[in-house]
């Protein structure tokens, strides 16, 4: 039996930050502006290119 659901609803979008999407403008092009290491992740400064939100994303490695 296969198990292939990876449709996990939590709040927080930590380790893949594929599909993320402004919250304000909905534009799902949010490129990487820095990248920034920390002791157990890696934190990453995306920009909207529509309305220049900055927002934070983490990714375990
Ligand atoms: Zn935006």
């Amino acid at each position: 039996m296969k198990k292939s659901t990876t449709t996990n609803t939590s709040a927080i979008p930590s380790a893949k930050p594929e599909g993320l999407v402004c919250p304000k403008c909905g534009c799902c092009h949010l490129p990487v502006i820095y990248t920034r290491l920390r002791r157990n992740y890696i934190l990453r400064a995306r920009q909207c290119r529509h309305c220049e939100r900055r927002m934070f994303t983490r990714e375990i490695p």
